[in-house]
């Protein structure tokens, strides 16, 4: 026998799909839902559909955005390129507020062990980004682990016979860490004292 009934072990389910959550958080998610007036989880219930519907990626860099092209890309210096592995990155470089450039999100890094390769993330559109001119420098600022290092270099053989500078984020951000979890500060300098690769 079930120990849950079927409406809160089929929400839990659902629960048990998000990163992080694991049984008791997903009881605990469930019930709290049980516990909302019905408007309430319908609005819950809206968002989820509404995101999926709504959130696309920018034709141009590649992050979330409502429109065809996001805000960033509307109103910002194209001379200066940021590449970065997810948007959540993009999330953590904008709370810094030291740069004034645009970005491009790969969707994912190198990674042979686990089948991606260089085709697999978004080289190609960099490329094209870069072949049409007015690009000065693309700041390597994937992660700085292993995955994250070699897509890099592999990017930087790629855009340096065309002539641009390529630099990478300094080792401000400990080695095996994730952009994410990068205090403001030491964000800030990575990308300050960023160095040409
Ligand atoms: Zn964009």
């Amino acid at each position: 026998m079930e120990v849950f009934i079927e409406p809160i072990g089929r929400l839990m389910n659902e629960f048990s799909k998000l990163p992080g959550v694991g049984q008791k958080t997903a009881q605990r998610y469930a019930y709290r839902v049980i516990n909302m007036t019905e408007g309430e989880a319908r609005a819950f219930a809206e968002a989820i559909v509404n995101v999926k519907k709504k959130v696309r990626f920018c034709k141009v860099c590649g992050n979330f955005t409502e429109e065809e092209v996001c805000g960033i890309c509307k109103s910002r210096d194209h001379s200066v390129i940021c590449v970065v592995k997810e948007p959540k990155d993009v999330i953590a470089l904008e709370k810094v507020r030291e740069f004034k450039g645009v970005y491009h999100v790969l969707h994912g890094v190198i990674d042979p062990m686990n089948g991606v390769s260089p085709n697999d993330i978004r080289i190609k559109e960099l490329l094209a980004r870069v072949g049409e001119g007015n690009v000065k420098e693309v700041i390597m600022a994937t992660n700085p682990d292993v995955e994250g290092e070699a897509t890099a270099m592999y990017i930087a053989r790629l855009l340096k016979p065309l002539g641009i500078t390529v630099t990478r984020i300094s080792r401000g951000v400990p080695i095996g860490s994730e952009l994410e979890y990068a205090d403001e500060v030491t964000l800030a300098r990575a990308l300050l004292e960023r160095k040409e690769i």
